[in-house]
């Protein structure tokens, strides 16, 4: 049950891949496992397998959580270089986009990305609605796991065996498929379990990789799951769940980047709660994490009342202050107005 990926495309990729010297791949913002490990992944087998020069561009921070996985990769972060970034990007051949759907994914590099002059621009990703017309080469659907589950099944298709691939490419493929996954909890395929087994097979360390994801919080995280948790959760009528950590919340419980993955998706354990969504108060807006249960649309949630979007049953977005709510301490009324509309669209 591998996802597909037609002779066709992959001809035309391993085309594209012998005609070009130099690929600049990028991910979302904010990026997470998945990002980044598609992204080093991508990264190490143009390098090493194809012997093509590929920069790795990230639109901003990395997670503290991921640092086992991104330490000594070569990448450009656009927030402290944002020259780099640019440059990269406008003197690439070959433009990769990873895990997102559309160019405006990618925060501030949008422009960059808009005005890319490189001859071939290839996405390879798992969202819905992907902007095809920004690509000359689509790798897109949603019935994977994660953009480094398609990659895996790309990369496959073009050498035959995982054990063809750099080490370095199956360790952050795991990673990423882990991660959006959140280690096997939810968008599992047939085929995902299948790339797991052939990675396992080929020397994947996955023990270390889970001991890296699950097991080096900090204090500070486990006690500030707990307060969240304890006295920051309601559950409004129809079973919409929400946490909001203030921006005095975060003050008194010092998190670091990363650090709140897999809080959102605590409160679906709850029978009764359909939806749960997780805000984080920023300077000007509030970011937004929403996860759902089947049959109910964390995307249309978030493409209705957060400008935002992403899968099904797992979205985000933001909610802007003075924009959108005119001050932050309204976010609770907005929460409830929000849910009871969505409610009674449903
Ligand atoms: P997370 O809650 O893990 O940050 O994001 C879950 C999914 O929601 C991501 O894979 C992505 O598809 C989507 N997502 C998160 N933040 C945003 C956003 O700001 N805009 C859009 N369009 N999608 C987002
Ligand atoms: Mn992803």
């Amino acid at each position: 049950m591998q996802a597909v990926i037609s002779k066709e495309k992959a001809d035309r990729l391993d085309s594209i891949l012998r005609c070009s010297r130099n690929a600049a791949i990028v991910v979302h913002t904010r990026p997470d496992g998945d990002a980044l490990g598609s992204g080093i992944a991508m990264r190490r087998y143009l390098s090493e397998k194809r012997g093509l020069q590929a920069t790795l561009v990230v639109p901003d921070t990395l997670p503290q959580t991921l640092r086992f996985l991104t330490d000594g990769e070569p990448l450009v972060n656009a927030e402290e270089d944002s020259a780099g970034a640019e440059s990269a990007i406008r003197s690439c051949d070959l433009l990769i986009v990873q895990d997102m759907n559309a160019f405006r994914r990618a925060g501030s590099l949008e422009k960059a990305l808009d005005e890319c002059p490189a001859r071939e621009k290839v996405l390879i990703d798992h969202h819905l609605n992907p902007q095809e017309d920004q690509f000359t080469l689509v790798f897109s659907t949603p019935d994977v796991s994660s953009a480094s589950e398609l990659l895996y099944w790309v990369l496959k298709a073009l050498e035959g065996s995982a054990e063809k691939l750099p080490a370095a490419s199956l360790y952050a493929l795991m990673t990423g498929m882990t991660t959006d996954t959140n280690n096997f909890a939810n968008s599992v395929f047939p085929s995902t379990l299948e790339m797991a087994g052939e990675l396992l097979a080929a020397g994947v360390d996955r023990n270390d990789i889970v001991g890296h994801l699950y097991q080096e919080f900090s204090e500070t995280r486990i006690r500030a799951f707990a307060a969240l948790l304890g006295s920051h959760l309601t559950i409004l009528p129809g079973g919409i769940a929400y946490i909001v950590a203030t921006r005095q919340f975060q003050k008194e419980y010092p998190l670091r980047e990363g650090e709140t993955e897999g809080l959102v998706n605590i409160p679906l354990g709850i029978g009764a709660v359909n939806m749960s969504l997780y805000l984080k108060e920023e300077k000007d807006h509030f970011h937004v994490s929403i996860r759902s249960k089947k049959g109910w649309s964390a995307n249309r949630m978030a493409m209705e009342y957060f400008n935002g979007g992403g899968h099904e049953l797992a979205a985000g977005g933001n909610l802007y202050f003075p924009r959108d709510i005119a001050s932050p301490e309204l976010i609770y009324d907005y929460l409830a107005a929000t849910a009871a509309r969505f409610v009674q669209k449903d």
